[in-house]
C-alpha cells in the first residue's frame, strides 16, 4: 500500500540553550540526535510518509509546542529522539532503550528497539514505560528512543562516528515503517 496518506511528528530533543547531555568527547545529545532525526526524515520520506519536525536546527522549543505539532496535524505516529547520560564516572554502561506510555505505543517502541539492536549490536536496555511529557501528552501512538549514552565508552565513541548514526537512523526508520506496514 501506499504510504502517502501517513503522516509522523519526528522530535529531535533539546536544542538551542539546552545541549542535553553533554559527554565524553564533549559529544553533544542535541547534535546527535538532530543529525539522527534528520537522516530518519529523509528515509521516511523517500517511503512517501509526509514527515513533521519539531526542529531541524539547533534551537530551543519547549515541550508543548512540540506536543501540539502532532496533536494539531492529527499525525498518525510520534517519534522523540534522545540520547542518554548518566555521571562521567560511569562510562562501563552503555545501550539503547525506548520508552512508552500507551499499549499502541509500546508497539511502536518494540519495533524501534529491536530493529536499533539487531542494526547496531548494541547493548539492549529495552522497551520501557514512562510517563514523559511528551509522552503523555501525544494523542498517537508515541515513542522515545534513547539511541545510546554519551557518557558511555562504547557508546559515546559509536556516537561521535557520523557512519554509526546512519546506521542508528537507518534501524529507527525501519522500525517505523514496520510498525506503519503492520497497523494502516
Ligand atoms: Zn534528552
Amino acid at each position: 500500500m501506499s504510504n502517502s496518506r501517513i503522516t509522523i511528528t519526528i522530535d529531535a530533543g533539546h536544542g538551542g540553550r539546552d545541549p542535553g547531555a553533554v559527554g565524553i568527547g564533549g559529544i553533544r545529545e542535541t547534535d546527535i540526535v538532530l543529525d539522527i532525526s534528520r537522516q530518519v526524515e529523509q528515509l521516511l520520506q523517500q517511503q512517501g510518509i509526509e514527515v513533521l519536525m519539531t526542529r531541524t536546527d539547533d534551537r530551543e522549543i519547549d515541550l508543548p509546542p512540540r506536543v501540539s505539532l502532532a496533536n494539531r496535524t492529527r499525525s498518525d505516529l510520534f517519534v522523540s529522539i534522545h540520547a542518554n547520560a548518566l555521571t562521567m564516572s560511569r562510562p562501563d554502561v552503555n545501550g539503547a532503550e525506548t520508552y512508552y506510555f500507551s499499549d499502541r505505543g509500546r508497539v511502536l517502541a518494540q519495533a524501534i528497539q529491536s530493529n536499533m539492536i539487531a542494526a547496531t549490536g548494541m547493548r539492549d536496555r529495552g522497551v520501557k514505560f514512562a510517563r514523559f511529557y511528551v509522552l503523555r501528552n501525544t494523542q498517537m501512538p508515541a515513542a522515545l528512543v534513547e539511541v545510546g549514552f554519551v557518557t558511555g565508552a562504547e557508546d559515546a565513541r559509536r556516537l561521535a562516528d557520523p557512519s554509526f548514526r546512519r546506521v542508528m537512523a537507518q534501524a529507527i526508520a525501519r522500525g517505523i515503517l514496520q510498525y506503519v506496514q503492520q497497523n494502516f
